[in-house]
């Protein structure tokens, strides 16, 4: 059987929450945000073992606050993140065993996505070697420069809108992290380091529920999610 890993990245300032407590530990209904993420990894029955990345010192706040609360067995590791979500990641990877077989990435502040999503991207990547949900564009998508004047528009049928969960074979995604520190890339997602290696990533269709949680109108919008789906249903 194949051995699949997941990375949970939880090390974000959160500084767009206007916040004491960080947004990943924020409680909704009861549960820190990064509570459901990991439960859902937890539950999916091809995930094997997980690994949070937290911001360095909070090793011990998500342990007790979090895994223990949550009664969580999965947790092989909880390592300190980075200065980037990717350094973050990588320092993930390296808590990996090299006989992991297939690396799924998932943000920590992303609660609402379902089981049959994850399922489907880690079948994508098994057969790809890279994949990753997304939604198709409802607006049109426009590059700027700096001053704010449109350089670009993208059609719109082939724009999508990428999200987590990712899922990469353990190689390829360990290859594409080190090429890009070598060749100092930074990267808002996985996917992206893996297309500059030359690889082909695979899209599946996501859903415009598994919303990132980035400012207090994604709590609000995350809450309505949750209560309306059931949370054993997202
Ligand atoms: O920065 P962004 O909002 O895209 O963050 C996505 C995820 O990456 C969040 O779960 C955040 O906590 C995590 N992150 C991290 N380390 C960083 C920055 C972000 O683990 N340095």
């Amino acid at each position: 059987m194949a051995k699949i890993a997941a990375i949970v990245p939880a090390a974000g300032s959160g500084t767009r929450m206007g916040m004491n407590t960080k947004k990943q530990f924020l409680a909704l209904a009861g549960t820190p945000l990064v509570g459901y993420a990991l439960k859902a990894m937890e539950t999916s029955p091809a995930v094997q073992e997980i690994v949070i990345v937290v911001s360095p010192g909070e090793e011990g706040y998500c342990r007790s606050a979090v895994v223990d609360k949550l009664g969580l067995n999965k947790i092989a590791a909880i390592v300190p993140g980075g200065k980037e979500r990717q350094d973050s990641v990588y320092n993930g990877l390296l808590a990996l065993s090299p006989d992991t077989d297939i690396v799924i990435v998932h943000d920590g502040v992303r609660p609402c996505f379902s089981l049959d999503t994850l399922a489907a991207v880690i079948a994508a990547a098994q057969t790809h070697g890279a994949a990753t949900c997304a939604v198709p564009a409802k607006d049109t998508v426009k590059l700027a420069n700096e001053d704010n004047f449109v350089t670009r528009t993208l059609p719109r049928n082939h724009t999508w809108l990428v999200q987590t969960p990712q899922a990469f074979r353990y190689e390829l995604i360990m290859e594409a992290h080190r090429r890009a520190r070598d060749d100092n890339l930074l990267a808002t997602d996985d996917t992206t380091l893996v297309e500059y290696l030359g690889g082909r990533v695979k899209i599946v269709m996501g859903s415009y529920k598994n919303i990132k949680i980035t400012t207090p109108e994604d709590l609000d919008m995350a809450m309505a999610i949750i209560k309306a789906v059931g949370e054993e249903d997202l």
